[in-house]
């Protein structure tokens, strides 16, 4: 199958969270599996082209509120991996542009509705010149819900993309997009007119437009699949996706191995596998250095790596640790960047635990891998989490998660490696937190065959990819029938 992939972020170019790592090790698990697939997404200001050998490949002109706008195409082909397009037009995704996101409504939505036309123009073009064209268009989260849409009412009768099926992953229910229909309009293209969507207010909602146009909507893992058609984690969209429930799937989000490997990886400082977990001392030893914590083997460490926003629960870590801190002989190392607040938080644990706490408050993968490594525990005790990769990546590198009982983290962590609980609060995160430390003080012959068994874990797409496939080939069967 040709599959075009249309979302904001593609790992290696432009990360923000899980939905960069999908994007950037998906389409290569799909390609390995003899399918042909290509990659739109923004051509963000901050991305760095020189780094990524990243060059202009065509331009064309697209007709937007009313006037020709000139949209400009560039594209990067990593060894062994699709094609990525990154597309911008004026005046939007420019090179002095500091932001991947500005906000979740208002002058976002202008951006990805823009985008979303430019990367099916830029299909239709594909089609046309190169003879590529999509049998998929796979939109993710609702930067590119409106393709779906879009597809419909634009090409429903062009000879090229008409045949397309469209597939909805929904990485993250919560971020929906509102304020649409002033753009739409705005833009000169047709007002959503779905029934299911007038009935249910919200025709002006992003992500709700994708769940009702696509052909199969998917999301990360069947657990959340399940939270999310209930009242309690439907976000107000539990009624239009209960109405879609026979098309909905829960797949669970691979790991890049390749990426994340502590046995091959240049960025730590001493590389180890599940034969010499004796090693990881040293990259303990290495990361409580750099941040100024004392080198200590036989303190336990614990690691956030997150963004510090409600969703992953910093209401109840930070009184958590504040009590752990002080009553348990632990450290604590936190590498994250999110709300102000949260910062200032995070600040004052580590002023009021200089021993024993270090915060990082910056975006660095190659510390956070360092901290994968290094910690011997990993805390996300998220309010809701739809996958999680932060608990995946700990496992591969033998640190052993303690989380909350939701979504993909209860799809991925199982007792016997690591340490879950179900009630939202700082007592509950603390007995687990504190069921880990007995663990590793009292019983470390049992800690190392849990640190075995989490990295023995397959967390590779090979697992998932042809679940997509089959994901796909429904959303053809539908397309066809309906057609
Ligand atoms: P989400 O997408 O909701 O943020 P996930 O657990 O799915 O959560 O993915 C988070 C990804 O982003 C992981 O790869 C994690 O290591 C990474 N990450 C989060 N915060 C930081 C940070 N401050 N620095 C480096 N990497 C981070």
């Amino acid at each position: 199958m040709n599959i075009l992939f249309i979302a904001a972020e593609c790992s290696p170019f432009v990360k923000v969270g899980g939905l960069g790592d999908v994007i950037g090790a998906l389409p290569v698990a799909l390609q390995r599996l003899g399918h042909s697939v290509r990659v739109v997404i923004p051509h963000h200001g901050p991305i760095k082209d020189a780094v990524h050998g990243i060059r202009p490949l065509d331009g064309f002109q697209m007709t937007w509120n009313g006037a020709a706008t000139r949209i400009e195409v560039a594209g990067a082909a990593l060894d062994g991996t699709p094609h990525t397009y990154f597309i911008r037009g004026w005046p939007f995704f420019t090179p002095v542009d500091r932001f991947i996101y500005h906000s979740n409504e208002g002058i976002d939505v202008g951006r990805f509705l823009f985008f979303s036309a430019a990367a099916l123009a830029l299909a239709r073009r594909m089609a046309e010149e190169d003879g590529w064209v999509p049998d998929i268009v796979h939109a993710h989260d609702w930067h590119a819900a409106l393709t779906p849409y879009l597809l419909a009412r634009l090409y429903a009768d062009d000879p090229l993309l008409s045949s397309a099926a469209s597939v909805c992953t929904i990485h993250n229910l919560q971020y929906q997009g509102w304020g649409v229909s002033w753009h739409l309009a705005r833009a000169g293209l047709p007002p959503v007119d779905h029934p299911l969507l007038l009935a249910a207010r919200l025709a002006d909602n992003c992500l709700a437009v994708g769940i009702a146009y696509c052909s199969m909507l998917s999301t990360v893992s069947p657990r959340y699949a399940q939270e999310i058609a209930t009242l309690e984690g439907g976000f107000g969209l539990d009624s239009l996706l209960h109405a879609r429930l026979s098309s909905l799937v829960g797949i669970l989000n691979g790991l890049d191995t390749a990426r994340w490997d502590p046995a091959t990886s240049l960025h730590i400082a001493q590389r180890f596998d599940a034969t010499s977990l004796d090693r990881r001392a040293q990259n303990k030893r290495a990361l409580q250095a750099e941040l100024g914590l004392p080198q200590r083997a036989d303190v336990p460490l614990a690691a956030a790596v997150t963004r510090l926003v409600d969703q992953k629960g910093p209401a109840i870590l930070f009184p958590a640790l504040h009590h752990m801190l002080s009553n348990a002989e632990m450290q604590f190392v936190l590498l994250g960047t999110g709300h102000h607040h949260f910062e200032q938080e995070a600040w004052w644990l580590g002023q009021a635990n200089p021993q024993k706490a270090a915060i990082k408050l910056a975006f660095d993968e190659p510390l956070s891998e360092r901290i994968y490594a290094a910690s011997d525990m990993l805390l996300m005790p998220s309010e809701f989490e739809p996958c999680g990769i932060g608990q995946m990546i700990a496992m591969r590198y033998g640190s052993l998660p303690v989380v909350r009982e939701v979504g993909g983290l209860a799809d991925t962590v199982s007792p016997d490696v690591g340490y879950l609980f179900s009630e939202y609060s700082p007592g509950a995160l603390q007995s687990a937190l504190g069921r880990a430390l007995d663990n590793f003080y009292n019983d470390p012959v049992g800690w190392q065959k849990r640190q075995v068994r989490a990295m023995a874990r397959d967390l590779s797409w090979e697992a998932s990819a042809p679940r997509y496939v089959r994901l796909y080939e429904q959303a053809r069967a539908r397309q066809r029938q309906y057609a």
